[in-house]
């Protein structure tokens, strides 16, 4: 069944950037994971080669491409067990709020270098108390004299050690309308007052840089913000939308390569009387009903995809599609798992690394209970 209609062009770049992760990243993967970051030279490799930021119009040397492409670079890392990194995020969710929202010298100040790698990009919304309510964020913003003084700490950022530049969000604290407060500011590092924790441990996504950032009086100019005054959260809503397709895809590409990966099992594991695995009719019902999982949410997440890319607005079924997507993934990966014997407790399986990064996935962009409570909204409960 095909409800994208990707081009040739699309297929080629799809073919280029397989044969990068092929070449550049699987015969590193371990040695990122190990490190809890991707060194910098990968991002370069990528940017230099044309794969990151693809929506960047081709003025800032970008590709100008549509939504397809953003959904192949991450349908290819999937397949790279590459889900740990945080290139998507950087792509298809901080460097948009450039895009959109960014003046010109904005777009010029930052856009080339973070097409190329050289610049890699994060946002800080969540604090340590403040997730799923972003209206209750504590950080503040104090505009004076041409310059804004940001204080507060934000918490597991993603990208949050390599961020060459991070966008925060912050309240004016004399605001008391928390969705009237909220401004968005780019900081770049080196900036005197940022400066990051440690790196976070994770259960998951061992391969991507997480931490704690503070702002201590740290002082940007003025035009470093984004967008006007107090227009802050309207654009974090507005780009959660994407935020959340993106992670419906990374939801059932993670569960189709957990399918893949059983199935390669099942045809070489024994099963009884010196079968394999694959013939035993418990393995082929539970095979079956999987597939029926990740089938159905494939159509959905690419119905999403394709009506996205028209520039359609789809809240009630993109916060649907998240919930729904990201819990079928755990799902499969965890019922995946019962099925590798002892392998099932070896780190570096890739159905164990899928398993442990599904875990995440209902829980950032919007914790899936948030996303039921925003689509019981628009049906209208
Ligand atoms: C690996 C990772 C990467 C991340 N990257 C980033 C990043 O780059 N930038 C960033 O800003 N943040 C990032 N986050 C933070 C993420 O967005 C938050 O974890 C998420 O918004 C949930 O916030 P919280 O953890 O404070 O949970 P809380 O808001 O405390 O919620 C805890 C749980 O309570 C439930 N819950 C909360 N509210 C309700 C409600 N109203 N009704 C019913 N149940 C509810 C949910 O199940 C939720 O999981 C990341 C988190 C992780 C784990």
């Amino acid at each position: 069944m095909r409800i994208l209609d990707y081009t040739t062009e699309h297929e080629a770049f799809r073919q280029r950037l397989r044969d990068h992760l092929a070449r550049e990243l699987m015969p590193r993967l371990e040695e990122f994971e190990s490190c809890h970051a991707v060194p910098r030279d990968f991002w370069r490799g990528l940017g230099r080669a044309g794969f990151l930021c693809t929506g960047v119009e081709k003025r800032y040397g970008g590709l100008g491409g549509d939504f397809l492409y953003s959904a192949i670079v991450c349908g290819e890392m999937f397949r790279c067990h590459g889900s740990g990194f945080g290139v998507t995020l950087h792509s298809d969710i901080v460097v948009p709020y450039i895009s959109s929202y960014g003046s010109p010298a904005q777009k010029d100040a930052w856009l080339p270098g973070a097409v190329l790698g050289d610049i890699i990009t994060a946002v800080a919304m969540t604090e340590p108390g403040a997730g799923s309510d972003l209206a209750s964020m504590q950080a503040t913003a104090v505009e004076a004299d041409g310059h804004v003084t940001l204080n507060g700490v934000k918490t597991f950022i993603s990208n949050g050690v390599n961020c060459g530049l991070v966008i925060v969000a912050a309240r004016d604290p004399e605001v008391k309308n928390p969705h009237e407060a909220i401004s968005l500011y780019v900081v770049e590092e080196n900036t005197p007052g940022f400066s990051r924790g440690r790196r976070l441990e994770k259960m998951g996504m061992l391969a991507q840089d997480t931490a704690e950032l503070f702002f201590t009086n740290c002082r940007v100019p003025v035009e470093n913000r984004l967008g006007e005054k107090g227009l802050g959260f309207k654009m974090l809503m507005e780009k959660l939308q994407q935020e959340r397709l993106m992670c419906v895809l990374m939801g059932v590409y993670l569960a189709e390569r957990v399918l893949e990966a059983l199935i390669a099992h099942a045809r070489t594991a024994p099963g009884q009387n010196g079968k394999p695995l694959a013939k035993e009719q418990a393995a082929q019902f539970a095979i079956v009903e999987m597939s029926a999982e990740v089938k159905l949410g494939k159509v959905f997440a690419e119905t999403l995809v394709a009506a996205h890319a028209r520039g359609e607005k789809a809240v009630e079924d993109i916060s649907i599609a998240k919930y729904w997507c990201t819990e079928m993934a755990k799902r499969v990966a965890d019922r995946a798992l019962d099925f590798l014997g002892t392998e099932a407790f070896n780190n570096r399986h890739p159905i164990v690394r899928a398993w442990r990064d599904a875990r995440v996935m209902s829980i950032f962009a919007g914790a899936n209970e948030i996303m039921k409570i925003v689509a019981a909204r628009q049906i209208g409960l």
